[in-house]
């Protein structure tokens, strides 16, 4: 099977890198990373890959000294990330966080790859394209987020039309039982340090305010086409049941596992077949306890603003996702509280929803990056007035 990994040097890329290195059925064609060369060509001597990419021109000498004799291709910048995701592959892992993982991901669907998309930001901002992308490609998305690769896993042989509701879990993050005073102190070191899973920087951030959960209510909506009254969260700070599916005789179906990537990353590149993984096994009784708890809408906004995004539809999950990513940016370069993020926002969107092509049907890519931009600006503007 021939391969591709965007975003290899982060926490999912690694994840992933991690279950190629044990398979010998695996041709590697690209390999993406940004700042971390070393460990990028690294990972593409291992894997054998054909080229490897930096996201950044400043880096590409030092990778192609890093590869120097291995006869491994090196490229670097966003044009070149887009031309290794119309190489030929059977399988592309969309792992880069953020916004920029959209474009790559959606040229290799256009090649008819099957994406494992870790890549919430790609439906959020752009899921009606994506769906149509794959669908006139005969690609197919396989969902890499815990909740959703366990809802697709639970609606193995079901009928979509007997779903009555999903329900998706929430850690709740480091400050779960924090009070507002506590939460508008909240420091970066906080915010970073997730109580179950290990992550990126700043899906652990997003976890902390709940965005990420947010995302990933729109991510469901996109991915599975539900109605967002379908779609609940409850908060379960254990992370070992990661979504359940209700039908409509009332049956609930769980999917429980330990908080490693591997398996979601694991069952999608196994999939329709599953296939050992090396993820630990649950004790239950050592577990003892699961515990569930409403979302709080006062301390944490971000579902609430889910909601309205999702009622706005078209451009509104790119502007929100825009706006969360320069609302994480500015708390990780100490200009914005915590608290803030989810008003600049709520503020950003408001300011927006003046404009008539908030709401305009997603189309192409362009209008997307368009609208992605223009709410970078709009939030800049903002926060530079907060600070
Ligand atoms: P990370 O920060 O650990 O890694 C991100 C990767 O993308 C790195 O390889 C980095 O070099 C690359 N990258 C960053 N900015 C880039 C840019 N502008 N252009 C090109 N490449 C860039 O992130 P992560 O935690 O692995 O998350 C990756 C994606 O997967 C995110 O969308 C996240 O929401 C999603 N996800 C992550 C987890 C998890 O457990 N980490 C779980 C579910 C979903
Ligand atoms: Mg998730």
């Amino acid at each position: 099977m021939r391969v591709s990994v965007f975003g290899a040097t982060g926490s999912i890329g690694e994840s992933t890198f991690d279950l190629l290195a044990r398979r010998d059925d695996i041709e590697t064609v690209a390999l993406t990373g940004g700042r971390n060369v070393e460990r990028l060509a690294a990972q593409a001597r291992t894997l054998r890959a054909q080229i490897v990419v930096t996201a950044h021109d400043a880096c590409y000498a030092a990778l192609k000294d890093a590869l120097a004799g291995s006869g491994i291709e090196v490229a670097a910048g966003t044009q070149a990330l887009i031309d290794a995701a119309e190489r030929r592959a059977d399988w592309v892992m969309s792992a880069i966080v953020g916004a920029a993982g959209l474009a790559p991901g959606f040229r290799a669907l256009a090649q008819g790859a099957t994406l494992a998309l870790a890549n919430k930001e790609s439906l959020v901002t752009a899921g009606p394209l994506l769906m149509r992308e794959a669908a006139r490609h005969g690609a197919r998305i396989l969902p890499v987020d815990s909740e959703h690769s366990a809802v697709f896993q639970a609606l193995v042989g079901e009928d979509a039309a007997a779903v009555e509701r999903v329900i998706i879990t929430a850690s709740g993050g480091p400050f779960r039982d924090w009070t507002l005073a506590q939460l508008a102190r909240a420091t970066l070191a906080q915010a970073q340090t997730h109580p179950n899973w290990a992550m990126g920087q700043r899906i652990t951030i997003d976890s902390a305010t709940l965005f990420n959960k947010a995302l990933e209510v729109i991510e469901t909506r996109e991915y599975f086409g539900f109605e967002p009254a379908q779609i609940e969260v409850v908060v379960h700070p254990q992370s070992i049941i990661h979504a359940l599916v209700g039908f409509r005789d009332g049956a609930l179906m769980a999917h429980l596992g330990p908080p490693d990537m591997r398996h979601a990353i694991g069952y999608a590149l196994n999939w329709p077949d599953r296939a050992d993984l090396p993820v630990a096994r649950l004790d239950l009784a050592q577990l003892a306890e699961l515990t569930f708890e409403a979302p709080d809408p006062v301390r944490f906004p971000a579902l609430r603003l889910a909601r309205e995004v999702m009622e706005m539809r078209g451009h509104a999950g790119a502007a929100f996702n825009a706006a969360k990513e320069v609302a994480l940016d500015e708390f990780i370069a100490g200009r914005l509280r915590f608290l803030d993020m989810a008003q600049l926002v709520e503020r950003t969107i408001d300011q927006l929803s003046t404009d008539s092509c908030l709401t305009d049907p997603v189309e192409a890519l362009e209008t997307v990056e368009a609208m992605d931009q223009m709410a970078r600006e709009c939030a800049r503007a903002i926060a530079s007035r907060v600070a």
